[in-house]
């Protein structure tokens, strides 16, 4: 990021995740939450040492992160922050969130996850505070139903939240608000892509062409039984 943008007050989307590979899923997300929110950028933060994935083998960070670069070059609001990289151990969203808050001073950051994430996100570290943080952004995923999201932030979070009738968010007189977006529904998965490159088959149309060039030309996934 340029010195000149730093000082800026902007609307950053922030992108947490594994990114094992980063695949159309994410990017068609990040890319309507950037309209929908009219978001200046989005970075992906790709994690070093993810806290939920514990004893599982991810490709190495620099390929992630080569994959990512590759996948997002061509779009001039996306981005990558490596914040996660200086963090010794685990890394941890609500350190990543305070870390950006320096880099960008007076920035406005939405914080983007999956509802299956977020219906996680009791159970990270220091979980309350990331609603001091941020904006969270809750993305529809398939398979992970219309969950009840003001019944799971009044019961777990804070029983102040309450709904927007207005445009459907989660209003809270001390936290941020907490959209849920009516992003189009992808049926993609890390996962899924993993598998396929394991057993050599077509990761096409999942992932865009310089992330599908890149795995296939370093044979990267194949043969992992990890999954
Ligand atoms: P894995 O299968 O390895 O868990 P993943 O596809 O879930 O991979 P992650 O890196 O775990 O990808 O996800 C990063 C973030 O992106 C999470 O908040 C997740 O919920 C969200 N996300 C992933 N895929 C989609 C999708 N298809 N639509 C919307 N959000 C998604
Ligand atoms: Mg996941």
């Amino acid at each position: 990021m340029k010195g000149a943008e730093k000082g800026m007050q902007r609307r950053f989307g922030i992108m947490g995740g594994t990114f094992d590979p980063v695949h159309l899923g994410h990017l068609r997300a990040a890319e309507e939450a950037s309209y929908l929110l009219d978001l200046d950028r989005v970075l992906f933060v790709p994690s070093a040492d993810p806290p939920h994935k514990p004893g599982c083998e991810l490709l190495a960070y620099e390929h992630r992160l080569s994959i990512l670069q590759l996948s997002i070059s061509k779009n001039p609001r996306f981005g990558i922050s490596e914040i996660e990289r200086r963090f010794a151990g685990k890394s941890y969203t609500v350190n990543s969130l305070r870390g950006l808050h320096e880099e960008f001073p007076g920035s406005e950051l939405y914080f983007l996850m999956g509802l299956d994430a977020f219906l996680e996100i009791d159970t990270w570290y220091k979980f309350t505070e990331l609603f001091h943080l941020a904006r969270i952004v809750i993305l529809r995923r398939p398979g992970f139903g219309e969950a009840d999201v003001e019944d799971f932030l009044t019961r777990r979070i804070s029983a102040d939240f309450k709904r927007d009738p207005e445009n459907g968010s989660f209003i809270h007189p001390v936290m941020y608000t907490v959209y849920y977006l009516r992003n189009t529904r992808l049926d993609i998965s890390s996962t899924r892509i993993r598998k396929l490159a394991a057993q050599g088959r077509s990761i096409r149309y999942l992932v865009p062409p310089e992330a599908e060039g890149y795995i296939n030309g370093r044979e990267l996934y194949r043969g992992g039984g990890r999954n």
